[in-house]
């Protein structure tokens, strides 16, 4: 049983354990040098992994849009039960997934590793809830459909421009982001989902505006759906957030966390129904 991180390298023919402290990872190999790859967060709760199918099936439609192999389930799965029984046992386990176009100047393999490590503690923000500002993405909300190099929807591992806009809102002392596009759409988090209520209605953003397609998400649709609420799909207006009488940002790892503030206007939160979102996910996880 390992108290530090499992580190697995995985390639075509399984994978195997390697110490997380030695270096297994060339300077140039391309998802260092460019940040082409793509990779997944994997939430294990109790030694159970939810959604796990749906988010294979998000890293095989990454693969597909970045024109990589796609991943082997099999191996992948295996991979994960192996570096989820060496780790310690913790109640929750973060799991990453990662796969590059592999190196410079070498035969078309791809590198692949899966890291393993106690995933941080949301409980705070969980019961206290986030301010949040909205920011521009740059793209019109129908740049996926006709620019689809810019991959927007996919988990690559360009993420410095989401990190970038987390710093933004910190120096507008805002705790997360909501991006928005130039034609004035609610889009999603630099690394979350929005769900928003108006009323009995339930609203996510459409992933053909170039999000990506939240596992937590379609989970809170589910335990909303069980409460008597209409879910939908929709284009929700960046300026009609404000009306909203709830906003959740949502992610495996943290699950769901209000938004009490947006743009520095104070929004409505409801303590109690978060909470119960939050047993939902945690408890869909382990039920799994
Ligand atoms: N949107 C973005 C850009 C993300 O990076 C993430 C998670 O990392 C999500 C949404 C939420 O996805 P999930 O609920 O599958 O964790």
């Amino acid at each position: 049983m390992s108290t530090s991180p499992v580190l697995l390298l995985v390639d075509e023919s399984g994978s195997r354990r390697v110490d997380p402290h030695e270096p297994h990872l060339s300077v140039t190999d391309w998802g260092v040098t460019r940040g082409d790859g793509i990779f997944e967060s994997i939430s294990v709760i109790a030694g159970r992994m939810p959604t796990l199918d749906a988010r294979f099936d998000r890293l095989e439609a990454s693969a597909r849009a970045l024109d990589l192999p796609l991943p082997n389930r099999s191996i992948w799965t295996d991979a994960l039960r192996k570096a989820i029984d060496a780790h310690e046992p913790v109640d929750r386990l973060a799991v990453t997934v990662v796969m590059t176009r592999g190196v410079e100047g070498a035969d078309d393999s791809p590198t692949a590793w899966l890291l393993a490590r106690p995933a941080r503690d949301f409980t705070g923000i969980r019961r206290s809830g986030v301010s949040v500002v909205t920011l521009d993405r740059g793209y019109a909300s129908d740049a996926a459909e006709g620019s689809p190099w810019l991959l927007l929807g996919a988990k690559h591992l360009s993420y410095a421009t989401n990190a970038a806009a987390l710093r933004e809102a910190s120096r507008r002392d805002a705790d997360d982001v909501i991006f928005t596009s130039t034609d004035g759409l609610a889009l999603e988090g630099p690394t979350s989902s929005l769900v928003v209520r108006r009323g009995d209605l339930i609203e996510s953003p459409a992933v053909e505006a170039g999000i990506l397609a939240g596992t937590t998400q379609a989970t809170a649709f589910g335990f909303f759906e069980s409460r008597g609420y209409r879910t939908r799909f929709s284009a929700i207006a960046a300026a009609e957030l404000v009306e909203c009488d709830a906003i959740w940002l949502v992610s495996s790892v943290r699950q769901a966390v209000a938004v009490h503030t947006l743009d520095g206007h104070p929004m409505p939160v409801d303590d109690a129904m978060t909470a119960d979102l939050n047993r939902w996910l945690g408890d869909e996880a382990r039920l799994e």
